[in-house]
């Protein structure tokens, strides 16, 4: 089953505005991950993110995690351990204006040491099991973004094209 996530152009009015009082509590839960994660050393219980995202988000975390055979050797290995923060309120990188998706707690960066950003060598491929299970459920992959905006490490429930 996959979804069909709104536009960025449209975040506004479907995960509501972020910089609003309350919108954080309102709007935000935090989704466990089935095996344990790291920022650099710092043990990282739960990946906070948009209640619209929550269930696909659990949905995609319980298939990678199914599919290494419940292994954290294998994840270990894939370095789907290391985690680098959902939601952060801020502008998209060299913009004046727009949002970015992780201010919406509606995208995720997962080891930005073998992914960085606007590298074109990168350790995540289309084929990465974690990449091909976010996109089985809609989600967007900085990846496949032109040479110029390249994220490898980003991952975002929302379209940048329709
Ligand atoms: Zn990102």
């Amino acid at each position: 089953m996959s979804n069909i996530w709104p536009l960025q152009r449209d975040c506004l009015a479907f995960y509501g505005d972020p910089r609003q009082p309350g919108w954080l509590h309102a709007n935000t839960v935090d989704v466990s991950c089935p095996w344990p994660l790291k920022m650099g050393e710092l043990p990282i219980a739960h990946i906070l993110i948009h209640k619209k995202c929550a269930e696909s988000l659990t949905r995609v975390l319980s298939s990678i995690w199914d599919a290494t055979g419940r292994s954290l050797e294998t994840i270990k290995r894939l370095r789907y351990d290391r985690y680098d923060g959902s939601y952060n309120l801020r502008l998209i990188r060299g913009s004046a204006a727009a949002m970015s998706m992780h201010a919406f707690a509606a995208a995720i960066d997962w080891d930005a040491a073998d992914n960085a950003q606007h590298s074109r060598t990168h350790l995540f491929q289309d084929d990465s099991l974690l990449v091909a299970k976010f996109k089985e459920d809609g989600w967007i992959w900085g990846g496949d973004w032109s040479p110029g905006s390249i994220d490898a490490m980003h991952v975002q429930a929302a379209r940048v094209h329709a």
